[in-house]
């Protein structure tokens, strides 16, 4: 099937790396681009709409309520910019300006990470002034308490493969702090697959992003407790209009969140197609194809390509000819200095890893 990118002009893309917003992220089902064009051609009133799509996310989340944002980073903004102003529309006016409010956001170094764009910068964004606290890969719960004081506004939590998965506090004790000291703690759990576990912690906001785990369209949502959720959508009168979040990504995010089972392939297929593909890369020379489980424990089985010396080609020279082709052909490439690639089957459009296979095969004949 021909793209609408490709009618453009532009170069055909196959996505095997996974969610990359680079690579605009997910592609939807039916039901969410149905949503989207239905939405794209009439009106309704958008305040109705986002408190409607806060039903449904508090619904999917257990939480009271919920926001959808442009982006899971407008959701970081939003989230910050309501523990400093709550509901009060001049202080809303004011943001990001925060001097002389409560606006300090306390972050573990480990969790400051960069993740296409840097966290703390969406912090600020919302007003924020980020309090790092601790070393890259070791935080004492003494460092998080002795940086609270009444100019904290939130206690910041990461949770993702980004971030130092050691010597950091987990979430329990981030939970006690927030309650022990009445601050609010946001969880930014951008990329993960599990919409409840947060709010069931105890958060008090949590930061989803709307095209990874839950494959909807551009878009991102908030959930938590009920006034927080009234402060964060209060901010579509502040720094959120230039986050603006479209009839169209609100609709096809609530299409998204209403999908009882997910359009996404099963492990069952994911393995099958893998198996076929890592069959065919297996009779070429240099590579050693192998079904690899997500090392996060999600349910993702991906090919593992293994080039080998007589490929005589590295996997990064691999990797820069797949992307430089055309087709583009993106694998997983985090690997590559230790000779692997992987393939993900979940973002592959039909047919793709025929592709895969016929240019991986193109590219070894014609050598280095
Ligand atoms: C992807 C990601 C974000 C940003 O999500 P967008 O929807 O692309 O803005 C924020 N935090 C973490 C941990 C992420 O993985």
């Amino acid at each position: 099937m021909t793209s609408c990118f490709e009618v453009f002009g532009l170069k055909k893309v196959i996505n095997a790396s996974g969610k990359m917003t680079a690579l605009g992220a997910s592609s939807v089902s039916e039901e969410v681009a149905f949503a989207l064009k239905e939405a794209a051609q009439g009106y309704v009133e958008m305040d109705e709409l986002i408190k409607f799509a806060g039903t449904i996310i508090a619904s999917r989340t257990g939480a009271e309520d919920g926001c959808p944002t442009a982006s899971a980073s407008a959701g970081i903004a939003i989230a910050t910019a309501a523990t400093i102003t709550g509901t009060n529309l001049s202080l809303i006016e004011r943001m990001p300006q925060s001097a002389g409010l409560k606006n300090e956001v306390i972050i573990q170094k480990g969790q400051l990470v960069h993740y296409g764009a840097n966290i703390g910068q969406m912090i600020r964004l919302g007003g924020g002034k980020v309090m790092e606290v601790g070393a890259a890969n070791k935080v004492e719960k003494e460092h998080i308490e002795d940086t609270i004081t009444d100019q904290t506004a939130a206690l910041f939590y990461v949770k993702s493969h980004h971030a130092v998965q050691k010597g950091m506090q987990p979430i329990d004790v981030m939970v006690d702090l927030a309650a022990k000291y009445h601050i609010p703690l946001i969880i930014d759990a951008a990329a993960e697959q599990d919409f409840q576990h947060y709010i069931k912690m105890g958060a008090d906001i949590v930061v989803y992003s709307g095209a990874k785990a839950l494959a909807g369209p551009t878009s991102g949502f908030l959930c938590g407790k009920r006034n927080w959720m009234a402060a964060c959508r209060a901010q579509y009168k502040g720094i959120g209009r230039a986050m603006k979040v479209g009839k169209e990504s609100v609709a096809g995010l609530i299409a998204a969140l209403q999908q009882q089972t997910s359009h996404e392939k099963t492990l069952e297929e994911q393995r099958e197609q893998m198996s076929v593909m890592c069959e065919a890369l297996n009779k070429l020379t240099g590579l050693a194809c192998s079904l690899h489980m997500d090392e996060a424990g999600r349910t993702i089985c991906r090919a593992q390509i293994k080039v080998q010396e007589e490929a005589g080609i590295t996997a990064a020279q691999l990797q820069e000819k797949l992307e430089k082709g055309n087709p583009a052909i993106y694998l997983r490439h985090h690997y590559a200095n230790v000779g692997l690639l992987y393939v993900d089957p979940r973002p592959l459009l039909p047919g793709d890893e025929a592709i895969i296979v016929k240019e991986i095969t193109k590219i070894l004949q014609e050598g280095k």
